[in-house]
C-alpha cells in the first residue's frame, strides 16, 4: 500500500470546511504563490543533508541516503527550514492510510469529517482515494481544499467519494495568475464550473493583496462567475496577512477593513448570497 507525504495534521479545525474537522496537510505543491504563508509545504526534501547539523536537539539524522526527522525530539524551532535550500525542511511524514486512520479514530466522536489540504493534496490523488474509501466507512465527511490545478472532471474516483471541495481562485486574470502562482488558471476556472455543476463546490476563496493584485477586478469577475454558477456557493474573501511569507518574494501590506467591505459590496451586487470576509 502506498504512503502519503504529510506535512502536518490538525486534529480539530473550525476553518477548514463546515463544523469541526480534522485537517490533513499534504506535502508538495505545483504552485509557488508569492504570498504563500506555508512555503515549507511547497517542495519535497531533496535528501541533501544540509539541515542535519542545524538541529540542536538531535531530531534530524541520516540513514543510508534518507534524511530522517524524529517528531518526538523536535522542538519546532524552525532552524532546519532556515538552512534548507528547498525551504521545506525535513519535518514531513510518509504515512499509510492505516496510520492516518488511527489519528482519525482517536478524535472521531468530536469531528464531523476530515479535510485534506496542502500543499496541493490532489497531487497525491491515488492515496486520497484510498484514504477517502476508509474514512467514509466511519460515517465521516471528506472535503478537499485545492488550488484547482488538477482536472477534477478526469478524477472520477476522487470526485465520487468526496463530499465537497473548497477551491482557490487566486486571480481571474490569466496573466496575473501566472505572475502570482507560476501557472495559468485555465483548469482552475474549468474546475469551478465542473464542481458547481455537480453540486460539490462548497466554497471559493480569493486572497486580497493590495499593490500586488488587481483585487477589485478579481472579486468583480469571480463573484460574477460564482453567482452565475450558484449564488449560494460560499465566497470567502481573505485579507492578505504578512505572516510566515517569504519576504524576498513579496512586499505587501494587509488590506484595511474599508477595502474588504467595498469588495463585499461588489460581490453582493453581483449576486453572491454567501460572502465571508476573513
Ligand atoms: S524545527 Fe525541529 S527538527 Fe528542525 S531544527 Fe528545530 S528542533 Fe530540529
Ligand atoms: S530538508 Fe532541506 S536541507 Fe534538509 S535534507 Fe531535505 S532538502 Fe536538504
Amino acid at each position: 500500500m502506498s504512503k502519503g507525504l504529510v506535512n502536518k495534521i490538525i486534529p480539530f479545525s473550525m476553518v477548514d470546511g463546515p463544523r469541526n474537522r480534522m485537517a490533513i496537510f499534504f506535502q508538495g505543491c505545483n504552485f509557488d504563490c508569492l504570498y504563500c504563508h506555508n512555503p515549507e509545504t511547497i517542495k519535497r526534501c531533496a535528501q541533501c543533508g544540509t539541515c542535519l547539523f542545524s538541529c540542536k536537539f538531535g531530531a534530524i539524522s541520516m540513514v543510508g541516503d534518507s534524511v530522517i526527522w524524529q517528531e518526538e525530539k523536535c522542538k519546532d524551532c524552525g532552524e532546519c527550514i532556515k538552512v534548507c535550500k528547498n525551504s521545506c525542511g525535513p519535518k514531513t511524514k510518509a504515512m499509510s492510510v492505516g496510520e492516518i486512520l488511527q489519528e482519525v479514530i482517536k478524535v472521531k466522536p468530536f469531528i464531523s469529517g476530515i479535510t485534506v489540504s496542502g500543499g496541493e493534496c490532489t497531487l497525491q490523488n491515488k492515496f486520497l482515494v484510498d484514504l477517502f474509501e476508509k474514512v467514509k466507512k466511519l460515517d465521516l465527511t471528506v472535503f478537499v481544499d485545492t488550488n484547482g490545478s488538477t482536472d477534477f472532471s478526469k478524477n472520477k474516483d476522487l470526485v465520487d467519494l468526496m463530499d465537497m471541495a473548497m477551491l482557490d481562485i487566486k486571480s481571474f486574470d490569466r496573466d496575473e495568475h501566472i505572475k502570482l502562482t507560476g501557472r495559468d488558471n485555465d483548469i482552475v476556472l474549468k474546475n469551478a464550473e465542473y464542481l458547481a455543476g455537480i453540486n460539490k463546490l462548497y466554497e471559493v476563496r480569493t486572497v486580497i493583496v493590495p499593490g500586488v493584485l488587481d483585487n477589485f477586478n478579481n472579486v468583480n469577475e469571480i463573484s460574477k462567475l460564482i453567482a452565475s454558477l450558484n449564488p449560494e456557493i460560499r465566497y470567502k474573501i481573505i485579507k492578505y496577512r504578512p505572516i510566515g511569507v517569504r519576504t524576498d518574494k513579496i512586499e505587501a501590506v494587509q488590506p484595511n477593513d474599508e477595502m474588504m467591505e467595498e469588495l463585499k459590496v461588489i460581490a453582493s451586487k453581483n449576486g453572491c448570497k454567501n460572502i465571508i470576509i476573513v
